[in-house]
């Protein structure tokens, strides 16, 4: 699609078009947020004092995702409490505790990203199983509302990803993958709202996410 196609449909067309444009539009596949890249500083013996680094200088997640943001919020929170026990040493607990919270959303955004055949990557058993678990998942979650809610609070990190693999969410993942695509197992409704869980579900079929 060209570029004025584009504006045409688009919400903000007209505020686009009267914007000036500064520099060549970029398609954002083609931008160096969509890798992965994590800093170890928990590994550094020395950190120099009264220097910290932060949210995507720690830790930047492929976009698709949705992660950034809510990692460097929780960092903050961290952050406070690693303050409030004192300047003593502030780096290194920060980075510690700050290396726990990343692993879970790093090995989502890692984990996903090596289903693609052009990422490069050793690929584990583990790993294989998840991402085949969760084409499972996604595949139930079309007509089960329950599922699509739990795939959600943990993808938005509400969650542990060990929740997506509770006995009575795999019972949930194995009974839909019996019924026909259709086949509704739950009422559509996922609240008093209008997003049903079809609605639901078709946006999180587009999105490639696996899990550890
Ligand atoms: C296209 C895209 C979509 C995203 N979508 C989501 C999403 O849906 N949900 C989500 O949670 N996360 C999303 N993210 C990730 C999220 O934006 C980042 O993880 C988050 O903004 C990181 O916060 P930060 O404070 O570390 O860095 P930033 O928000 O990038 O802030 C860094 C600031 O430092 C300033 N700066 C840089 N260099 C200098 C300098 N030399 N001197 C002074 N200032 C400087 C920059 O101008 C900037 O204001 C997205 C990222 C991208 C690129």
């Amino acid at each position: 699609m060209n570029a004025k196609l584009l504006l045409q449909r688009t919400q903000h067309a007209d505020v686009i078009s009267v914007a000036p444009i500064k520099g060549a539009i970029v398609p954002h596949q083609d931008s160096i947020y969509s890798a992965n890249l994590r800093r170890h500083y928990e590994e550094l013996s020395r950190f120099p004092d009264g220097f910290l680094a932060y949210g995507d200088a720690l830790c930047s997640f492929n976009p698709v995702y949705g992660q950034g943001m809510t990692v460097a919020c929780i960092e903050a929170l961290i952050l406070g409490e690693c303050l409030a026990a004192g300047a003593q040493g502030l780096a290194q607990r920060f980075f510690r505790k700050t290396s726990a919270l990343i692993d879970i959303p790093w090995q989502i955004a890692v984990g996903s990203d090596l289903q693609h055949p052009r990422v490069q990557g050793p690929r584990a058993a583990q790993g294989r199983f998840i991402n085949w678990y969760i084409s499972k998942l996604f595949r139930a979650a079309q007509q089960d509302d329950v599922l699509a809610a739990r795939f959600l609070e943990v993808a938005n990190l509400t969650r542990q990803p060990q929740a997506l693999l509770e006995p009575r969410i795999a019972l949930r993942v194995w009974k839909g993958n019996r019924r026909p695509i259709g086949a509704t197992a739950t009422p559509p409704c996922i609240s008093s709202g209008s997003r049903t869980a079809s609605g639901l579900t078709d946006r999180v079929g587009a999105w490639p996410i696996g899990l550890l």
